[in-house]
């Protein structure tokens, strides 16, 4: 049990894990289901406390949505599920990313990340202060988004609910309201309104009126109002595979974990006695699960299993969870290269589907060694909350990453004569949408099995957390509370102040 401070916020909270011995006594054998954040942080946990483990992934590889692949050709180029921010408030996912690579020396800051409008108006975080309030302070100050005339028409005491957040009330506090209405309840200037999307909403893949308001303010507090490690963030120093999981795998081995790549599950029974994990080849009995599928995998697997005892609400309570709309993400490999004041990522606000724009040789050895070698820039392009039929049709997606290129062309005008050498396109629609529904009817880490745990960013977890780190905290509670049904200790989990500045 370490007590000192994950990162530099004094307030940051200590959630104790549960106590008892530190290892099993007696045999247990978990079968973890998902090879992403949730599936390998549950995982490491289990064995670590003595648990034998067998981990069944479907894909080839590890990291989930986070997972990364070599192309063919061996020129350094690889794929991934695109750009991810690990900001330095992941607590839970940093304390899983440490157990491979102690000091952390594989996440590399990213000095600024600009939103940047065709009007020219841009917003930086660099050079603020890191500790709220005079980081919100100083943000609005230096912001060309907020004037003083707008700042007149906010309506203080909504703004002020910002600062009021209690975990997990808060939560509950919006069930019923969207992020839509929230920021028109907020009367936020316009400019300042579509910033706070694309920081926020946005990379939650949803459009503002079916996200929940609950979820919002939660990031508002998590990211930037309620903790003092600021909105900096790091990323990897080399694709995703290479600096991360390739490390953590070779980590999961040694705890004697046996990882089943290419293996999907395809059925599960809980009862009192056990659980049945199926695959196509074979079937094993397991004393508990942890169901670590992406959401929509997950929901399959619930509605087909059996469960004793019989459990059909929290079954509906699962089948009601639902996807947020497609996104695309878009590789490029240039034959030159963007202009070289070009930031590693940069936010996009005004320039139609796009979202965001990374350049990856700014922070990627491999992009970086492919570029010196080829003489060009490898840029990536997302769009997120793509219309539905993006995710079945074709020829709209294709329109889209149309669409992208031209607007790439217009935020880095020297890229249109700069002839493509590659391009990779991936278009997924498998990230939840959390939207305003009942708080308390998300299905959380425990079910009426104490057998049978869930894990992943979809599963209610009542801390300040958002995406791969609400994965990798349910991954921790999860290990958690099979391990204190059997009496063992566990993992201490980590997060932000769960009371805004202004809460007693
Ligand atoms: C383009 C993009 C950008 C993002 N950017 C950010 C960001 O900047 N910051 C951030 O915090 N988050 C970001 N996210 C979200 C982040 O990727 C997720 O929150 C996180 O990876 C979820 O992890 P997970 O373990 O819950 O699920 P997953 O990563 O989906 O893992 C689930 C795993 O289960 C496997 N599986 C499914 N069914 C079965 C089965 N039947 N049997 C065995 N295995 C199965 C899947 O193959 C998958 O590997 C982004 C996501 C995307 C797509």
């Amino acid at each position: 049990m370490s007590t000192s401070l994950p990162g530099r916020d004094r307030r940051a909270v200590r959630h104790p894990g549960p106590v008892g011995s530190s290892r099993l006594e007696d045999p247990r054998h978990v079968a973890v289901i998902g090879g992403g954040i949730a599936g390998l942080a549950a995982a490491t946990v289990l064995a670590e406390h003595g648990a034998s483990v067998t981990l069944f992934e479907s894909s080839d590889r590890l990291g989930g949505r986070v997972a990364s692949w070599p192309l063919p050709g061996h020129d350094n180029r690889t794929m991934s599920r695109g750009f991810h921010a690990f900001f330095r408030q992941y607590y839970n996912l940093r304390a899983l990313l440490k157990r491979s690579d102690p000091t952390l020396r594989h996440l590399v800051p990213v000095s600024d990340y600009p939103l940047q409008r065709p009007d020219g108006m841009r917003d930086s975080f660099t050079n603020l202060p890191r500790t709220p309030p005079w980081s919100v302070l100083e943000f609005v100050r230096q912001s060309d988004s907020f004037t003083l005339r707008s700042l007149a028409k906010v309506n203080v005491k909504a703004a002020l609910e910002l600062m009021q957040v209690h975990f997990p009330g808060t939560y509950d506090d919006y069930d019923g309201e969207s992020a839509a209405a929230f920021l028109d309840r907020l009367r936020f200037p316009p400019d300042a309104r579509a910033l706070a999307l694309e920081v926020f909403a946005r990379s939650f893949f949803a459009d503002p009126r079916d996200f929940g308001a609950g979820e919002l303010v939660a990031m508002f507090h998590t990211y930037f109002m309620g903790s003092a490690e600021g909105l900096l963030f790091d990323v990897p120093d080399d694709d995703y595979d290479t600096s991360l999981w390739a490390p953590l795998g070779d980590h999961l081995a040694k705890l004697g974990i046996e990882v089943h790549p290419g293996t999907p599950v395809t059925w599960l029974s809980v009862d009192d006695d056990g659980v049945r994990v199926t695959t196509a080849h074979e079937s094993y009995a397991v004393d508990a699960v942890v169901v670590a599928a992406d959401p929509r995998a997950a929901r399959e697997l619930v509605a087909d299993m059996t469960l004793t005892p019989d459990a059909g609400v929290w079954k509906e309570q699962v089948a009601a969870t639902y996807n947020a709309p497609p996104f695309i993400v878009v590789r490029l490999w240039l034959g030159g290269h963007v202009h070289g004041d070009r930031p590693a990522f940069l936010g996009t606000t005004g320039y139609g589907p796009l979202d965001n724009v990374s350049v990856l040789e700014r922070f990627e050895e491999g992009a970086a060694t492919w570029s010196r070698t080829h003489r060009g820039s490898v840029v990536e392009l997302h769009a997120y909350a793509c219309a539905p039929e993006v995710a079945t049709d074709p020829d709209a997606a294709a329109a889209v990453v149309a669409q992208l290129i031209e607007e790439l062309h217009r935020a880095y005008p020297e890229t249109e004569t700069l002839p493509v050498v590659e391009r990779k396109v991936l278009v997924r629609d498998d990230c939840t949408l959390i939207g305003p529904e009942k708080w308390q009817e998300r299905p959380g880490v425990t079910t009426p099995s104490r057998r049978l745990v869930l894990a992943g960013d979809w599963v209610r977890c009542d801390y300040p957390v958002a995406l791969m780190e609400r994965a990798a905290t349910t991954g921790f509670m999860a290990a958690n509370e099979l391990l204190s049904g059997w009496g063992v200790a566990g993992e201490d989990v980590w997060t932000v102040p769960v009371r805004g500045l202004l809460r007693r």
